[in-house]
Order: C-alpha cells, then structure tokens, then sequence
C-alpha cells in the first residue's frame, strides 16, 4: 500500500478523553474512531488487525473441528423467553421493536439461537458430537463503557457452542477448546494465563477465563509462577482427536485465582513463586451441561431410542477487545509494536527524498517485490519530513522499517531497523529483496 493512496490519520496529540495506552494509540495511529459511546469505526488500519486476529482464531478453531456458520446480530425476545434470560439479563440487552411491534434484541451473546437451531435439526446421537462457532458483533448495553475497543458496547467475539451426547464426550469438547485457545493466543504472540472462574449469568459448573497480563487489566491475577512458564501445546505433540485431558490436567494443577478469590493467608503458593498480577480477560469458556438444551427443547434420539437433552458449553474470545490487549502488553513511548503475526504491514517502507531518482527507484523495485509476493507492505511516499515520517512509522507499530536515503545510497546503503528491538543494520540496496523475502512470512 502507497501511503499516498491510504487512508490513514494519524496524530501527535494524545487524545484527551482515553486513559490507557491502547486507547490513546489506537487513535492516534488511526486504527478506530467513535462513533458514539463505546461503538467505533474500524478504519482501514485498524481493520487489517481486526482481519489478522479474526483469521488466527478461525484457524485454530477449523483445526479443533469446529465449524463456522453465522447467525444474525438481532434476535427474538421469545427465544430468550423460552431460556428464561429475557427478564434476567436486564438493562446490558439493547431492546429493539420492529414496526409490527415485535420484541427484538440486539444479542449480547447466541446460546439461545444456536440451541434452537439445533433442536431444529439435529435429531440423533449419531449427528453429535457438533461444535458450531461464528464471529459476529454482540452488543451490551455496558454500565461503564471505557478503555476503547476494550470494554465497549458493540464489540466481535468468536462464540462457539458444543453439543454432546452425554458429560464425558461434552468435557472431551471442553478441553479440545481449551487446547485450542492456548494455541490461538501463542499463535497471536500472546502468552494468556487459564484461570478457573465463576460461571455468571452463562451457568453450569465448569468455567476457565484466559486472561494475559498488562499493568491496566481490569483484573487481579494471582497465581503461581511456574504457569507462565509452560509452552502452549504445539502441532504434533497431541491431537484434537485424544481427550486431552493429561493436557488440561497439566494446564490446570497450578494455584490461580482473582482478588476474590484469593486469601494471602491461606494461599498454598509460597510468596516467592506467587505472581500477582493484573489481567485482561480475553476468552472465557464454560461447560453448562443441560441449561439451555432442556428448555430450549434440544434433544436426540439416544441408542437405545430414548430421548436424550444434549450437554453444551460456550466458548468466546473477545476479537476487538485482543486488538486492544494486544497494543496493551506491546507498545513503548513511541507507539504500537506489533507481534509480526497480527501486523497491519510486516514492513514499512520509507522514502527519505521524494523525487531523488534513485531513491524513487529503488524503493518502487522494492514495493514491486513485496506486492509481487503479496507481502503487506506499506510505503510512505509522502513529500514529508524525515522526522514525520520516522514518528509515523514508530507510531503504527509494522514490525521491520526499510530506510531509504541519498546520503546512505551514496555510500551504498540502505538502514533496516526492527522496530521492537531499536536495533538497526545497514545493508546493501540488492540485499533488501532477500530479506523482505526471508521476513515476510
Ligand atoms: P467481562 O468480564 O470482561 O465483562 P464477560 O465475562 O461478560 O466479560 P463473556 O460473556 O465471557 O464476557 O464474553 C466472551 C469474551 O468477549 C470475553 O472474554 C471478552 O474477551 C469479550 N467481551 C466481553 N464483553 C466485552 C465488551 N464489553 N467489549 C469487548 N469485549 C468484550
Ligand atoms: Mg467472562
């Protein structure tokens, strides 16, 4: 992408009205704007991030077997009625009334739509076990909206919703989401810590929160250190097809808890290998058992002919709210640092003389190469200052900068510089093709 043909408005000034990082930088670097409280705007740059976390989680989801549908964002009351969660969910559900005055919602989350269709059409255990997910906004009618993309009203989640035949099998599609999100966070470069949690207004007995840890979670974290040090499970080393549950035993056998839950006093972790800590909540899991498929009418045809309500869980991931926690756990003074797998552009391009014939030439053969490999890269072709250009290119975070200058092509250089790392080298103008080839993915 020509910076020039790009709609990217950035800027110097931190925004008065956000107060962490994430927020301000998320403004500054032209990646969302407001559009009234706590819904926002993805602009193009924002949106290739959103599009990066969107594509991670369905791959990992695709690999545990789940499969994609997509159900609208407005619902029925009646169906809530049936769950009894219309009367219960209070004033987070947006109410809409359609012309014929029906009662509709805005969904702040799809048990309920996803259990009628499948009471609709799955009839027999041998159509189970079924794992269905989407990626779809939701929308709650938060209290306090705040943070950004982090707490907002309108925001994406991936939701999934298993359905098994009896608890052993539903507990089996637990752990396989519960592998799938250890991966899918490491595969953002994220490393989230599982916590047991209190099932909420969701229900059910069985409930894992992930959390990664930044300074400005809404959360307290406690737990052991040795947690943080475990490698997410890898290609190879198990199969969505095992149980898991040595997987999950392993994941699961350290002290964790949240501010209420944990008592310095009674707490088995002695207090040098206590983390304490603060979280953002980015992907919540449960197991619920009947809750919603007995009123909901959800049921099949067991073996042996009788009519069995199927075992669920739900599993969400806070899409928008990642783009934010991510920023969040890797940024410094100057802006952005994205891990290389959620980048907007993996380089960034720019032109220290704007009608230098030879700058101008080579940095149009090095943008030809990245296109021509479909390597995202973004060139600022601007007639700007250096200066501007250095504090743009830091501020939206694209992990390699390639700088182009008459002063180092006279000496027969051109200066690459990681941008998490500060740390620069100077390269000779035929090497830039090997290495956006080596590092483009
Ligand atoms: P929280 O405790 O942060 O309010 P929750 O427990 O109500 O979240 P869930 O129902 O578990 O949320 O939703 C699944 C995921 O959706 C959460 O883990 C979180 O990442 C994301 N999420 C929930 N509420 C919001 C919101 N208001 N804005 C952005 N993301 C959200
Ligand atoms: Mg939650």
């Amino acid at each position: 992408m020509r910076r020039s043909d790009f709609f990217l408005p950035t800027s110097k000034d931190t925004p008065a009205d956000a107060e962490i990082a994430s927020h301000q930088l998320m403004l500054r670097a032209g990646l969302v704007r407001q559009s009234s409280a706590g819904i926002y705007s993805w602009l193009p740059m924002g949106l290739r991030v959103l599009r990066k976390i969107e594509a991670i989680v369905r791959a990992e989801q695709d690999a545990s077997g789940a499969l994609e549908l997509l159900m609208p964002t407005i619902q029925s009351a009646d169906l809530w009625r049936k769950s009894g969660r219309y009367d219960d969910y209070g004033k987070e559900m947006l109410r809409i009334g359609d012309r014929h005055d029906r009662e509709m919602l805005y969904g702040p989350t799809n048990e309920e739509l996803i259990t009628d269709i499948v009471a609709g059409d799955i009839h027999s255990y041998r159509d189970l076990p079924k794992n269905l997910y989407h990626i779809q906004w939701k929308f709650r009618d938060e209290v306090r909206p705040r943070f950004g993309v982090m707490r907002g009203r309108e925001f994406l989640m991936k939701d999934a919703y298993s359905f098994d035949l009896d608890e052993a099998a539903s507990r089996r599609s637990y752990n396989k989401m519960f592998v799938a999100y250890l991966r899918t966070f490491a595969a953002m470069g994220l490393k989230a810590v599982p916590m047991r949690a209190d099932t909420g207004p969701i229900g059910g007995d069985l409930s894992h929160e992930f959390l990664i840890l930044a300074e400005t979670g809404e959360s307290a974290v406690y737990c052991d250190k040795a947690l943080l040090d475990l490698a997410p499970p890898v290609a190879g080393s198990f199969s969505y097809d095992d149980d898991l549950q040595s997987v999950i035993d392993n994941w699961t056998g350290f002290y964790t808890a949240t501010d209420d839950m944990h008592d310095a006093a009674a707490c088995p972790v002695p207090t040098n290998a206590l983390v304490e800590a603060r979280g953002i909540e980015v992907g919540h899991i449960f197991n619920f058992g009947t809750k919603y498929s007995k009123p909901m009418g959800a049921k099949v045809q067991g073996p042996d002919g009788s009519d069995i309500f199927l075992q669920m869980g739900s599993y969400g991931i806070g899409v928008s709210r990642l783009v934010g926690a991510i920023i969040e756990s890797s940024h410094d003074d100057a802006g952005i640092i994205w891990p290389k797998e959620v980048a907007p552009f993996q380089f960034g391009l720019i032109n220290l003389k704007v009608g230098d014939e030879k700058c101008d030439a080579l940095c149009a053969a090095i943008y030809a190469t990245a296109q021509s490999k479909n390597i995202d890269i973004l060139y600022d072709d601007r007639d700007e200052r250096a200066g501007a250009k250095f504090a743009d290119m830091n501020l939206i975070g694209v992990p390699w900068q390639i700088t182009v200058g008459p002063r180092g092509l006279e000496q027969g250089f051109v200066e690459l510089t990681e941008r998490k790392t500060g740390n620069k080298q100077e390269v000779w103008p035929d090497m830039v093709k090997d290495f956006i080839l080596t590092y483009g993915d």
